[in-house]
């Protein structure tokens, strides 16, 4: 036998790099999460599979419940299925997105739309217990108001407004979240469900929301919310991208080119936080003798078309777009989304940030450049974190697993 001299790789050429087999029935299943409802035979020639493997796989995703028939005969009781479909509604998805005064909580199907949601004033400042324990409470009620067994929870999802280490779940120094730095978020909510919890940053669980309602095709994009502070979050090549200690895209502390002598929260000077945010505009607007203190105070004047504002608005865009003329020659997105709870004032904050954008990268990097406003507003932090759990729970090797788990439970 000479067939094995020489050969170093130490799985079989069927075998993915995620240790899944090519096409198990997880793999089959990432085919079908389009929602496009297939015969076996299309499934056999997208995948090459044999036929008989198809149907195996195929009946094995059945008796999950992940996929469903998609004949209206078939599912009436007529003839055998020949067409299959994900079935969004197999297990459900608890999401939520904390503010730093306001939390909302949802539970989504497994195509990341809200079949139910509760929102509360609550201080995220409280510390972990009282807002976490906010989430446990409200999530049980959601699932028994929506008449749902708890073990079909596929996972909870978390944004929160502070950085978050996301291979651990655990905020880090986040600067207006007293109690929380180091605070074990994942592991205290996966006691209280008993299913997996992911955590993140409420930037990053925005960006991938807006990517998901409305940028899926497109690769590249960044997420600038814009709100009481400033961050964003980077999708490169249709992935979140989070950096090495999930630190990326924090862009609210970098220094304005033109530097100011106005003292940031971080503590040094110049932050472009410290003169664009919400914030710095309320301020701004307040020592000219008009009643300002938030970002949504901002927002009620300018459309009531307080000239001040709409000026102060349209140099935070400027502002903004000088930092992000950067970012655009750095990272070269194709579309940058504007949102946060400012950018629901008008054009003004970002007719500021496209005049200095285009005008400061290079044409390559521009030219097919959109620079547009969130359209998911304020859901935009619920539908990332259900994405969030999808996506890492629906994975191939995560669906094999619970295939070979727990068979019974899904059926
Ligand atoms: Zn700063």
């Amino acid at each position: 036998m000479l067939e094995g001299v020489g050969v170093t790789t130490s799985r079989p050429a069927y075998v993915q790099p995620d240790g899944t087999s090519m096409y198990s029935a997880g793999s089959l299943f990432q085919l079908l999460r389009d929602g496009r409802p297939r015969t076996r035979a299309e499934l056999a020639a997208e995948t090459g599979l044999a036929r008989s493997t198809v149907t195996q796989r195929v009946d094995a995703l059945l008796a999950s419940n992940l996929i469903g028939p998609a004949d209206k005969a078939a599912s009436t009781g007529g003839r055998p299925p020949t067409r299959f479909a994900f079935n969004p509604n197999a297990r459900y998805v608890l999401a939520a997105d904390i503010g730093a005064t306001h939390a909302r909580l949802a539970l989504t199907d497994l195509a990341a739309e809200v079949l139910a949601q509760s929102a509360d004033d609550l201080l995220v400042a409280a510390g972990p217990e009282i807002v976490l324990d906010w989430v446990d409470r409200v999530g049980h009620d959601l699932i028994r108001q929506a008449g749902r067994d708890p073990r079909d929870l596929l996972g909870v999802g978390i944004g929160l407004p502070g950085p978050v280490e996301h291979s651990t779940g655990r905020p880090v120094s986040p600067p207006i979240m007293p109690g929380w730095d180091g605070f074990d978020v994942q592991g205290y909510l996966q006691d209280r469900f008993g299913a997996v919890a992911l955590v993140d940053n409420d930037v990053n669980i925005m960006a991938l929301g807006e990517h998901n309602v409305a940028w899926s095709d497109a690769p590249h994009m960044m997420f600038v919310k814009v709100a009481t502070g400033i961050g964003s979050g980077l999708i490169s090549d249709g992935r979140l991208h989070r950096g090495a200690q999930g630190a990326a895209g924090d862009m609210g502390h970098l220094q304005l080119p033109h530097g100011t002598d106005v003292v940031c929260r971080c503590g040094n000077t110049g932050c472009l936080e410290a003169v664009a945010s919400g914030a710095a505009i309320a301020a701004k607007l307040a020592a000219r003798g008009i009643e300002a203190s938030t970002s949504f105070d901002v927002v009620a004047l300018a459309r009531g078309g307080n000239i001040e504002a709409l000026q102060l608005l349209r140099q935070a865009g400027r502002d903004i777009g000088e930092v992000l003329a950067a970012a655009v020659s750095l990272f070269n997105p194709s579309v940058i989304v504007i949102g946060g709870s400012l950018s629901q004032a008008g054009e003004h904050l970002i007719a500021g940030v496209r005049e200095i954008v285009y005008r400061r990268s290079l044409p390559l990097a521009t030219q097919d450049l959109r620079i547009v406003q969130s359209s998911t507003g304020d859901r935009a932090g619920i539908i990332g974190a259900a994405v969030m759990v999808i996506d890492h729970a629906l994975a191939p090797a995560q669906v094999d697993l619970l295939m070979s788990a727990a068979p019974a439970a899904m059926s």
